[in-house]
């Protein structure tokens, strides 16, 4: 049933449980925040259920069918016949499920295959499976730079960096997003001496908009730092074998760059995130990461669909063609329309649409979501600026015809709201 299918939600009023004991107290304002925003009558853009899945572009919510266009599904590689079978024959072949740690009896010999395909895929000497992006990124943060050493990223990096450096002991120093300049002055207040990695991402999944990677890689390594840069909204379609923003510009895997960070949730298709690095230490990493160690592997059903994706996306051209197309048709008819975007050209498979406040975002994202489009609504402290983003994320299988669609749907919606005249 419909009501069988709804997600959780938080109760409207927050039940007082000896308030100055409840641990939960602190959660009073969100609680209060979410409930005004629901009585004023939208649907929580938080609870959806996606109740099938019709393929990469289109699912049933709330029994409607939907043109899905808020998902990292950049390739479209969730649905592709190769992948599916690999998973299907993995799982018949190794089980559900590995029961452990990488590091013990979790490694089975797609999680070796997964890794060998990312070598290949980068032309890197090493590469390291996680159980997601998330962990990658705090398990490679946290190991690489220790008590006395020195973090420095960018101030808009995502969560999973941030989360990197808390749980590591090293010094941490943000600079202005994708400053040159402010990453130079930065870098030469610090101690020459100690090790320092500079922590940069492709492309910024908020906004969609790119690092200047050549310009930070050549301060970083002025200061003599190492350089990490998380490429997970750009593996596939960027540079000449889809490795990312480092490629497009022009920059090296070991001479410019130490280290890639990804993910399988995105243009891959699956679950799971890795490191790559020529550092010839790298395999250290295996016997002190404790993201890497303290946890179970991936199935054996998502390192195959992994691998197999990974190996397919070497080889597509036409997809990679169809994404950006995609996102030229898509970023155009926005701002024909008039809105506000992220970014003044399409930078990206990313297109953010700027509205005014949370309730104009909900209320647009709501209409959007009545006339059958999915997009994602974005709020701080998730975003820069305090901004409320519609964020749309294309899919190469997206057709012309369905973004002509999404972009009358857009045209009704925005003017209903006021956000266009
Ligand atoms: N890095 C960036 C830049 C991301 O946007 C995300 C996820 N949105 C991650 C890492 C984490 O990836 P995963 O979903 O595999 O945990």
């Amino acid at each position: 049933t419909e009501a069988g299918l709804a997600a959780d939600t938080l109760p409207a009023e927050a039940p007082v449980v000896a308030p100055e004991r409840d641990l939960f107290s602190k959660f009073d304002p969100l609680i209060a925040e979410r409930a005004a925003l629901m009585a004023s009558g939208v649907r929580d853009p938080f609870g959806i259920v996606m109740e099938r899945v019709l393929g990469p572009t289109t699912a049933v919510i709330k029994g409607r069918e939907t043109i899905l266009l808020g998902t990292y599904n950049y390739m479209g590689m969730t649905f592709d016949a190769d992948v599916i079978a690999a998973g299907k024959a993995a799982l018949d072949q190794f089980g559900s499920g590995t029961n452990g740690s990488r590091m013990l009896n979790g490694t089975f010999r797609d999680h070796v295959e997964a890794e060998e395909a990312l070598k290949e895929f980068y032309g890197a000497d090493h590469a390291m499976v996680f159980s997601t992006g998330y962990q990658a990124n705090l398990g490679t943060i946290s190991t690489m730079a220790a008590r006395g050493e020195y973090v420095i990223l960018d101030a808009d990096s995502h969560a999973s960096i941030y989360d990197g450096c808390k749980m590591g002991d090293a010094e941490v120093v943000r600079f202005r997003h994708n400053s040159v300049e402010d990453l130079d002055k930065r870098l030469g207040r610090l101690p020459a001496e100690p090790g320092k990695l500079v922590v940069l991402e492709g492309v910024y999944s908020m906004l969609g908009d790119i690092a200047p990677l050549k310009e930070m890689v050549a301060v970083a390594k002025k200061h003599g730092a190492m350089v990490l840069v998380d490429e997970a909204h750009s593996m596939g379609f960027f540079g000449e074998h889809g490795r990312g923003v480092y490629e497009e510009q022009g920059l090296q895997l070991g001479t410019d760059v130490d280290f890639v960070i990804g993910t399988f949730s995105k243009s891959v298709g699956t679950v799971g995130g890795f490191c790559i690095s020529n550092h010839p230490k790298f395999e250290a990493m295996r016997f002190s990461c404790r993201p890497y160690i303290f946890t179970a592997s991936l199935p054996p059903s998502v390192v195959a669909t992994a691998a197999t994706s990974i190996r397919k996306l070497m080889t597509a051209a036409d997809k990679r063609r169809r994404l950006w197309d995609n996102a030229r048709q898509l970023h155009g008819g926005l701002t024909a329309l008039g809105f506000r975007l992220g970014t003044t050209a399409p930078d990206s498979a990313i297109v953010a649409v700027i509205l005014n406040d949370q309730e104009q975002a909900v209320l647009m994202w709501q209409a959007l979501l009545e006339a059958g489009l999915y997009v994602n609504v974005a709020r701080p402290p998730a975003t820069p600026a305090g901004m409320f983003l519609l964020r749309c994320s294309l899919c190469a299988e997206h057709t012309t015809e369905q973004l002509d669609r999404v972009i009358g749907m857009f045209a009704a919606a925005g003017k209903a709201v006021g956000a266009i005249g």
